[in-house]
């Protein structure tokens, strides 16, 4: 089997493009994946183009060779353009070669640990202001099924804060702690907003909420400030989501930068990467907590990679549902109604999409054929 194209679909997806990766090959077979990347679609979809020219002809079942050679090939590697592009290669080349011996994914990366993964919601908060618009999403959020909820009070927040708008920002927080109870996961999200003295003051000022964890409150590219804030901070901090490559991970784990480790498969190299930082988290008994802001191959192919025996929930996508509905993406988002990731089906990364020819954005440019 030869690898004949890798060409990119984009799809409006509300509140960015979804891009998705499309592998061809001479027998017949397609492997499918995603590489969104919000705001850098137009070089993603340049990197993915890159990428084709250089597997044409290669055997997709060869990954772990093809993605050596590519990246050892390129000079200029790493960054979250290219690595978001070449981690589309590598889940594209394990959805075909799995799809080639008509199994799941994960029964070629050590098999499933679980039956099922919970999942914490995301984008529930949708249009709300107050603090009561908040607790009153919160509650149906709850409703559904979700277990716990994930968001970023802090608005606009750039680096640092004046008391009285923390404490704004945090009574949404109290509202939510108090419509839900004590037994629902808060997950507050930092977006890496803060310098040192100020995500240090805001975690001491969300201890109160019990949160599992404070994700993000520094800038990515610093560990000294990430171990300096978890030095001091009263809550478990989380970050990752923005490394890329195991070369990354290494020096955060090694170093104790992190209370929970989050690379998203769909940036940081792909599922054999991630689940090479998924037994560096084990070997430090820090606990795994993949991040997937993005569509439904990401969260489908994340799920592949599930092998960490220590559960944790994984996010629901961001108005999935919403979006799902819309673009006709069928097979439905593999977030069940009870706030939990149920076992992926069937072969390869367990989902095919069905594209209507008119969801395509105008970053679109390339083929016409629907994805399946
Ligand atoms: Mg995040």
């Amino acid at each position: 089997m030869k690898i004949t194209n890798l060409d990119t679909v984009v799809v409006d997806f509300y509140r960015t493009n979804l891009i998705f990766v499309r592998l061809t090959t001479d027998e017949g077979l397609t492997g499918i994946a995603e590489a969104t990347l919000e705001g850098q679609e137009q070089a993603v979809l340049g990197a993915v183009a890159v990428l084709a020219e250089a597997v044409r002809g290669k055997d997709p079942t060869r990954i772990t060779q093809t993605i050596y050679e590519v990246n050892r090939d390129a000079y200029w590697r790493g960054g979250p353009v290219s690595m978001t592009a070449l981690s589309a290669l590598e889940m594209a080349m394990w959805d075909v070669s799995a799809r080639a011996l008509g199994v799941p994914v994960h029964r070629m990366l050590g098999g499933q640990v679980r039956d099922r993964v919970r999942a914490y919601a995301n984008g529930w908060f949708s249009g709300a202001t107050t603090p009561a618009d908040f607790a009153e999403a919160a509650i149906q959020t709850v409703a559904q099924g979700f277990r716990g909820l994930k968001w970023d009070p802090f608005e606009a927040a750039d680096l640092t804060l004046e008391p009285r708008d923390l404490r704004r920002m945090l009574e949404p927080v109290a509202a939510v702690r108090e419509a839900v109870g004590d037994d629902i996961e808060l997950f507050i999200e930092g977006h890496g907003r803060f310098d040192v003295p100020t995500a240090i003051r805001v975690a001491r000022g969300i201890e109160q909420f019990q949160p599992v964890f404070f994700e993000e409150p520094c800038p990515p590219d610093s560990i000294d400030a990430l171990i300096e804030v978890r030095s001091k901070s009263p809550v478990p901090i989380a970050a990752g989501e923005r490394w890329m490559g195991r070369n990354t991970f290494i020096p955060a784990l090694a170093r104790k930068a992190v209370d929970y480790v989050q690379p998203d498969a769909t940036h940081a190299g792909g599922l054999l990467e991630m689940s090479f930082i998924s037994t560096l988290a084990a070997a430090h008994y820090v606990p795994f907590a993949p991040h997937n802001p993005s569509g439904p191959l990401s969260t489908a192919a994340t799920l592949q990679a599930r092998r960490n025996p220590a559960e944790f929930p994984i996010p629901g996508n961001h108005g999935d549902r919403r979006a799902l509905a819309k673009w006709n993406l069928h097979r439905a988002p593999p977030t069940d109604c009870g706030g939990r990731h149920p076992d992926p089906p069937g072969r390869g990364t367990g989902h095919r999409t069905g594209l209507r020819r008119d969801c395509r954005t105008p970053l679109h440019a390339a083929s016409h054929a629907d994805l399946q």
